[in-house]
């Protein structure tokens, strides 16, 4: 709850009465309060007819006596009511020798009762202090949640806007603040209507388990998990986003679809050649009875391939994957790595490699760095289905070997360079060019090269080829930063 407290101190005969003990005031002296030309005392109030109450002293006349009178503001200065302390003018004239002394003691009298005041309020000013604290911290935790908080009064307008709503939405606070939620949130209609409410924070019956809703902010989806709960003043609501865990659920389902097709695939070309062998093996040619064998053996490597893909993408997820850091040679590995592919190289592609004189070791674990290198050149000779020049090149640079490599396919269109890298993600998912794959292979470089401290990505031109790069550290670098 975020509220004020307001103290409310009648200034009234009463006052005086209950201060005038405690002020220690003497027999001649007398407290009371002036206000509107009157003064208010412990037993009567009577006009004011001569003179204004001051702080630095002065005669007055009321109710036909006069007084010496020393007055202080109450609440804030220049305040019309003043606590008053008075002395009887007949009794100083009786005693002037003393009066000054008489004027001081009645001063302290005066700051006696100013002290009995602020005594008397005071545990109504902690408190009012702890509630701001209180008030303050509220307002800083809603401030720093993660979590977008909103409140709806029953009229519809929405009175509360956290920055956390602002930050997911894009919508400003002051914006949304103080105007009615269907003019502000884009179909808030229909969204009220699906959104649980719960009568209290935590209600565990299943009405109040949260919706998932999309909303559209100026042409970005959004994707919020949203609940509700009544308040006296209207009605709270919480929400998460889950754009990119409903993104990931969209995937997930699409790689079902893919990895299906990625399976039965395969499995087709192996059953029909296994087929056509057993039935016709000793009518078919040699180098036909080849051709059907040398089918198997690229197939069920297909098969291979996507099985340990789909293993490793399970590890990464889980964190059981072992990554080993060691000092390797990469040159060594990348002359390997280009070796291999070439073995699975139509004519029409070729694969050149570019190596500095001199190359240091580098810092990972050389395993997964082949995996890495080995997936992109599988990419790379994939995607490039008129077939062209791959280059493979390292270089140094900063403490970092990068390897790159480069092919002139089909290339990526920009916005979705960062994109191809989320678990899942395929340029096309239904395979309409033919081209197969799970959508795991760059998750699963990305996911090594950052276990081994490196980065990697993509530059890229639609139509114009690709090239993949990525960094790990060179041995010299770790071996000094070590020292
Ligand atoms: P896939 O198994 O589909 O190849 P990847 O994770 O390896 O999965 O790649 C994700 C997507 O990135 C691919 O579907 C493809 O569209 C695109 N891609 C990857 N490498 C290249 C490349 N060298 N040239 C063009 N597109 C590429």
């Amino acid at each position: 709850m975020i509220g004020q407290v307001v103290v409310f101190l009648p200034l009234d005969r009463s006052l005086v009465a209950w201060l005038t003990p405690r002020a220690d005031v003497g027999d001649h002296q007398r407290l009371a309060i002036a206000r509107a030309g009157r003064l208010v005392g412990a037993q009567q109030a009577v006009p004011i007819q001569f003179g204004t109450p001051g702080s630095s002293g002065s005669h007055i006349r009321a109710g036909g006596v006069g007084y010496r009178a020393v007055a202080e503001d109450l609440g804030r200065a220049p305040s019309r009511t003043k606590l008053v302390a008075l002395e009887l003018s007949s009794w100083i004239d009786s005693t002037a020798s003393a009066a000054r002394w008489r004027l001081i003691g009645v001063g302290f009298a005066l700051i006696g009762a100013l002290l009995a005041i602020a005594y008397a309020v005071s545990p109504v000013v902690a408190r009012s202090r702890v509630s701001r604290q209180a008030r303050d911290q509220a307002a800083r935790v809603l401030a720093r949640m993660g979590d977008g908080v909103f409140l709806v009064d029953r009229e519809g307008v929405i009175r509360l806007w956290n920055p956390a709503a602002e930050a997911i939405t894009g919508l400003r606070a002051d914006a949304v603040r103080d105007r009615p939620a269907e003019e502000t949130i884009p179909g808030w209609d229909s969204i009220a209507a699906r959104v649980p409410i719960a009568r209290q924070p935590g209600d565990a019956d299943d009405a109040s388990s949260a919706e998932t809703v999309p909303l559209d902010f100026e042409g970005r989806e959004v994707w919020l998990s949203i609940v509700g709960v009544t308040l006296a003043e209207g009605t709270v609501y919480a929400f998460r986003d889950v754009t990119r865990e409903r993104r990931l659920e969209e995937l997930r389902s699409e790689f079902v679809a893919t990895i299906s097709h990625e399976l039965r695939t395969p499995l087709a070309s192996l059953h029909g050649a296994a087929l056509t062998l057993r039935e016709h093996g000793g009518d078919l040619g040699g180098q036909t009875q080849q051709e059907l064998l040398d089918m198997i053996a690229v197939q069920s490597r297909r098969l291979a391939d996507l099985v340990e893909e789909i293993l490793v993408a399970g590890q990464l997820d889980s964190g059981s994957l072992r990554v080993v850091t060691e000092s390797f040679d990469p040159e060594e590995l990348v002359l390997t790595v280009a070796a291999a592919a070439r073995l699975r190289l139509g004519d029409e592609t070729t694969i050149d490699v570019s190596l500095p004189a001199v190359l240091p070791q580098v810092v990972g674990d050389a395993g997964r760095t082949r995996q890495v290198l080995t997936n992109l050149l599988d990419n790379a000779i994939k995607y490039s289905p008129h077939g062209g020049q791959i280059e493979l090149a390292v270089d140094v640079d900063d403490g970092h070997a990068r390897f790159m490599v480069r092919d002139e396919g089909l290339g990526i269109p920009l916005g979705e360079q960062k994109r191809i890298f989320d678990k899942f993600y395929r340029l096309d998912p239904d395979h309409l060019r033919g081209i197969g794959g799970s959508g795991l292979g760059l998750y699963i470089c990305r996911e090594l090269v950052r276990s081994m401290h490196g980065r990697i990505w993509v530059d890229s031109d639609l139509g114009r080829g690709a090239t993949f790069t990525f960094e790990l550290p060179i041995a010299e670098r770790v071996a000094a930063s070590t020292v």
